[in-house]
C-alpha cells in the first residue's frame, strides 16, 4: 500500500518505535515512576518565563494579521534580530537577508539539502550521528557517506575526510554539541577541517558546504565557548532551532543562516526560500517566530543539565563504564559492557532501564542515554545501573 522506500525505511527505523512501545508496556506493568526512560531527547525543563510571557503578550495583543501568511522566509523583524545576534557572536555582516525561519532544525536541514543536492551528490557525516540525517539526505536524492571517528573523543578523522571527499561531495554535515555523544568540536579541529575542505574545493572546483546542525548550541558546559563556524568555514550554513535552548520542540520553530562570505548569497537564499515554500512548510509557524524572537537570549538553565550529567557520568565511570565526558547537549554515549548493544539494551530492560543501542546512530557496541529527565528519575535509576553492571561482572 505504501511506497517501497518508505516500507524499507520504516523497517530500518523500527528500533526506536519498538523501544517506545517497550517503554509503554513496562510503564503499565510496573508504574511510570519505576521506569527509567533515557530514550527520548524531549527536554523536560519548562520553557523560560520570558518565552511564556512573550506568547501571552502576543495572544492578548491580538494584533490584526497575527495569524496571516508572511514572506516565505519569515518576518523581516524576527530575521533581523537573529542576524544581529549572529553578528554580535561572530562580527560577520549578517542581515535579515541571510536568515530563513524554518520548521525546527529538522526543517532547516531539509530545506538546505533540497536546495543544494543534485541526484547522487554525497553528504559526509561522522559516526555516531543523528539517525534522521540519512532519511533527510535520501529525501532529496543524495547519498550519505558515514565516516568513522576516533573512539577516544569521537573527533572526526581528518585524513579519512580528505580521502573521502570526491567530485560528488556536496556537503559535510557536523553536529556540535553532538547528539548522541555530547562532544563539542574544538576551534582547532574545525580550523583543520576547514583547511581540508578548502583544499578539496580547489581540487574539484566546486563549493563543498559545511552544514552546522546546532540545536544544542546553548547547552555547553564547563565554561566552554562554542566556536562560531562562519569565521572558520567560508561556505557555511547553520541549521538550528529553539527546540532545546528554549525547551519548545513541539512549537517547531528554528532557522537557517548562511554565511555572508558565500559567493552568491542572493541565488542561494532564493533557492532556500523556494525550498521552504515548496516542501510545503510555506513559512515557519508565525506566532512562534515572534515569541521565540521576543525571548531571544533567554534560554533554559543549562546548569540543570550539567548537574544531571555529572551525577550520571560519575556513577557510570565508578561502575567501570568507558564514556567520553560530554561537554554539551544532554546525552551520554558509553560503551556497552558487551559487544552486542541489542543484548545489552534487553538486559537493561530487565532493570526497567530504557536505553538506545548505539547501532541506531551507526556505532554498534555503545548505547545512548538522554538525560533530559527529572533529577528524581536519575537518582532513582542509579541502583538499576549498578545492578546492570553487576550482571556483566563489574564489581564495585
Ligand atoms: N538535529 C539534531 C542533532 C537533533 O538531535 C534534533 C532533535 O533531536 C534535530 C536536529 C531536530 O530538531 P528540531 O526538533 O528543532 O527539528
Amino acid at each position: 500500500m505504501i511506497a517501497d522506500k518508505i516500507q524499507t525505511n520504516l523497517q530500518q527505523s523500527s528500533l526506536i518505535r519498538a523501544m517506545f512501545e517497550e517503554g509503554e508496556t513496562l510503564r503499565k506493568k510496573v508504574g511510570a515512576e519505576n521506569v527509567f526512560d533515557f530514550s527520548l531527547g524531549n527536554p523536560d525543563p519548562e520553557p523560560p518565563q520570558a518565552f511564556k510571557d512573550a506568547l501571552k503578550t502576543l495572544v492578548l495583543e491580538d494584533a490584526p494579521g497575527l495569524h496571516a501568511y508572511m514572506n516565505n522566509a519569515g518576518y523581516p523583524q524576527v530575521r533581523e534580530k537573529i542576524a544581529a545576534q549572529i553578528h554580535a557572536e561572530s562580527g560577520r555582516n549578517l542581515t535579515a537577508q541571510h536568515i530563513v525561519m524554518t520548521v525546527g532544525a529538522g526543517g532547516a536541514l531539509n530545506v538546505i539539502l533540497k536546495t543544494i543536492l543534485n541526484p547522487d551528490d554525497e553528504v559526509i557525516v561522522f559516526k555516531p550521528y543523528f539517525t534522521e540525517y540519512k532519511f533527510y539526505v535520501d529525501n532529496h536524492g543524495g547519498q550519505i557517506v558515514e565516516l568513522a571517528t576516533n573512539p577516544k573523543d569521537f573527533a572526526p578523522d581528518l585524513q579519512l575526510l580528505e580521502q573521502s571527499i570526491n567530485a560528488k561531495t556536496r556537503a559535510v554535515l557536523i553536529n556540535s554539541p553532538n547528539n548522541p555523544t555530547g562532544v563539542v568540536y574544538s576551534e582547532q579541529l574545525l580550523q583543520d577541517m576547514a583547511a581540508v575542505i578548502e583544499r578539496k574545493e580547489r581540487e574539484f572546483s566546486r563549493e563543498i558546504f559545511l552544514i552546522a546542525d546546532e540545536p544544542y548550541k546553548e547547552l555547553v558546559y564547563d565554561g566552554i565557548r562554542l566556536p562560531q563556524v562562519f569565521n572558520i568555514f567560508k561556505n557555511a550554513m547553520i541549521a538550528t532551532s529553539f527546540s532545546k535552548s528554549q525547551s519548545i520542540p513541539g512549537a517547531r520553530i528554528g532557522y537557517l543562516a548562511v554565511n555572508d562570505r558565500i559567493a552568491d548569497v542572493p541565488t542561494l537564499i532564493n533557492g532556500l526560500i523556494f525550498a521552504n515554500r515548496t516542501l510545503g512548510y510555506v513559512n515557519a509557524p508565525g506566532l512562534f517566530q515572534k515569541a521565540a524572537a521576543l525571548a531571544l537570549g533567554h534560554y533554559v538553565d543549562k546548569n540543570i543539565y550539567a548537574e544531571r550529567r555529572n551525577i550520571l557520568y560519575h556513577h557510570l565511570i565508578q561502575l567501570g563504564f568507558t564514556c567520553v565526558k560530554p561537554q554539551g547537549a544532554f546525552y551520554l554515549f558509553p560503551k556497552a559492557l558487551i559487544d552486542d548493544d541489542m543484548a545489552f539494551k534487553d538486559q537493561a530492560l530487565t532493570h526497567n532501564l530504557i536505553i538506545v543501542p548505539g547501532r541506531t546512530f551507526g556505532c554498534p557496541g555503545y548505547f545512548r542515554l538522554s538525560y533530559c529527565v527529572s533529577m528524581q528519575t536519575i537518582e532513582r535509576s542509579l541502583a538499576a545501573f549498578t545492578a546492570l553492571a553487576h550482571d556483566f561482572g563489574q564489581r564495585v
